[in-house]
């Protein structure tokens, strides 16, 4: 492998020695500017890190992030704009919301030459590297170095993409036998040790494949968590009757068993009950037939099987970031690295019944975000401020003293940080809007925002050119007194004042982020149709929910799989 990775360091030099020309100024100053760490995992949850607390964090403790959260700060707040991979990926490389960059859905990707965090960092005297999972599409041509998974890449035994001499894609280096997320650290570390060129700072960008599903961990972890029984959240069995809206649960119900994948039972065409035993009978009873159990008993086990999965996978990234972070303090760069971990979105784990991501509900649109840099930043701190994806970016190029270009719509939080005051005209909604409406894992398209407090969710139900509808139908959450999200008060009365309050503010916002409807026309149509959500609209839902029963029990008849599909697929 080092061979391979040698010939790969030899295009970066050749790089190194046609950018030195201009860079010695940058050379010279970068004893002042941090080096930046961007560590970024594949659908992990906060709610699945220790330091944020919650149901897992005594059963499965991750106290390598944690140590980022108690020597630096940790974001209570930070959400994905769009929550499925390559959009939030997009939403951070650039700096711009979906409908901007262009990455809608998961065909989504950002070429060469607008690679805008590559090309800053690069431009402010940075050396850039990008390892790991990528899942752009397009050559990550404006890295001085990039080593990628092709699309999700593969668990065990991954391959690689680098530069070379032939075209994109072509290039490969492999890991036979080894763990992607050992694999991953090894890289980051191989680069850290004989890629860096000395004179100056460094932006690398660390990603990790997992624990994106299906879950598959290092042999090594296999026995992790084995006997214990993983604590459920509440959601996962009791539906609170004020749970969702005519959008999930269709008129007098009849939806409930066709929107959103599910763990148990309930949804007919896609679930972990369906498609776990195969993959994991270990976590299943030995001869495991269904029929021999209750559906609670079914539900309890494909929810174990599915945790056990993903949180043995956490285990292997919080483990490799220990070894990361005691290489980093060993060669005296720790403390002038800016360290940050997130994930590219959050995770439904069994929350509502729910698998996956692309879900407004917190459990999917929260990510985990976490920066340490004891020279300014001070330790310990707990933010409330709503940050966005889109904001990440400008806030890296801040503490690199790089140029933030007109074309980022986010804003650096860097005086937060260092301040832990909030600037007096910050936003104050996170804007959400999920665009691959029934793909996959039977979400409809929706639209809404988050404030400190409240949610708004507008399921307007339709994919891009209008069609394929699923009633429209709006949630309203209380976060403060309900931060589970079990109660719509989107009709009571007592809401009147704020539903309006909050659907001008959704309006107003849509307007700030530029998702002026002009992308889809279509799509536009019915999103304002179903807007006002008047009698006459909520009779039109119903007959919708009516039709797209008939028509989902026909596909599930005519054994379709995959019913929808997006852009680039
Ligand atoms: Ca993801």
């Amino acid at each position: 492998m080092k061979s391979r990775f040698i010939h790969a360091l030899s295009q970066i030099v050749t790089g190194f020695l046609l950018a030195s020309c201009g860079s010695f100024a940058a050379a010279q100053s970068a004893g002042q500017r941090p080096n930046i760490l961007y560590i970024m995992s594949d659908d992990h949850a906060a709610h699945a890190i220790s330091a944020y607390g919650g149901r897992l964090a005594q059963i499965a403790p991750t106290p390598n992030i944690d140590r980022l959260a108690n020597e630096g700060a940790l974001f209570e707040n930070a959400f994905c704009t769009n929550s499925i991979c390559s959009p939030s990926r997009a939403c951070v490389l650039t700096g711009q919301y979906d409908h901007i960059n262009g990455a809608f859905d998961l065909g989504g990707k950002v070429e060469p030459g607008k690679q805008m965090l590559a090309i800053q960092m690069g431009a402010a005297g940075y050396q850039t590297a990008m390892i790991g999972k990528w899942h752009l599409k397009s050559e990550p041509a404006d890295f001085d170095y990039y080593c990628v998974l092709p699309g999700q890449g593969k668990y065990h035994s991954p391959e690689f993409r680098v530069r070379g001499d032939k075209p994109w894609g072509k290039n490969t280096i492999e890991f036979p036998g080894k763990h992607s997320t050992d694999a991953i650290t090894d890289l980051t570390l191989e680069w850290l040790k004989q890629g860096r060129d000395p004179d100056k700072p460094f932006f690398l960008m660390h990603h990790y494949k997992a624990p994106h599903d299906y879950f598959d961990n290092a042999s090594r972890y296999e026995s992790y968590l084995a006997d214990v029984a993983i604590p459920e959240p509440d959601t996962l069995w009791h539906r609170d009757a004020l749970f969702g809206s005519m959008a999930t649960r269709g008129a007098d119900d009849e939806l409930i068993p066709h929107i959103g994948t599910s763990i148990g039972s309930r949804n007919p065409r896609r679930s972990y009950l369906m498609d776990l035993p195969s993959m994991y009978p270990n976590e299943f009873p030995t001869g495991y037939d269904p029929a021999d159990y209750s559906d609670q008993q079914n539900t309890r086990f494909a929810y174990n099987a599915y945790l056990k999965k993903y949180l043995r996978c956490v285990k292997g990234i919080d483990d490799n970031l220990g070894r990361l972070f005691k290489y980093l303090e060993d060669s005296g760069q720790l403390d002038n690295t800016l360290i940050v971990y997130t994930g590219d979105q959050g995770f439904m784990l069994g929350e509502h019944d729910y698998q996956d991501k692309r879900w407004m509900y917190e459990e999917s649109q929260r990510m985990p975000f976490l920066v340490r840099y004891p020279a300014t930043v001070p330790a310990g701190q707990r933010l409330d401020t709503i940050i966005e994806n889109v904001d990440y970016g400008a806030m890296m190029l801040d503490f690199a003293g790089a140029e933030i270009p007109e074309t980022v719509q986010g804003r650096s939080f860097r005086s937060l940080l260092e301040s832990g005051k909030e600037p007096d005209d910050w936003k104050q909604e996170a804007y959400y809007r999920y665009w691959m409406h029934m793909a996959h894992h039977d979400n409809p398209g929706h639209v809404g925002i988050r404030t400190k407090t409240h949610k708004l969710i507008y399921y307007y139900g339709c994919n891009y050119d209008g069609g394929y509808q699923t009633p429209a139908g709006w949630e309203l959450y209380d976060l403060q007194h309900d931060p589970h999200e079990t109660r719509n008060l989107y009709d009571d009365p007592q809401h009147a004042e704020l539903v309006a309050d909050l659907k001008k503010r959704l309006a107003e916002t849509r307007t700030r982020v530029g998702d002026d409807g002009s992308h889809y026309p279509e799509c536009e149509a019915v999103l304002q149709e179903f807007w006002d959500y008047d009698a006459a609209d909520q009779a039109k839902a119903r007959e919708i929910s009516h039709a797209f029963l008939k028509r989902r029990l026909a596909e599930l008849k005519a054994g379709k799989r995959n019913i929808q599909t997006v852009h680039g697929e």
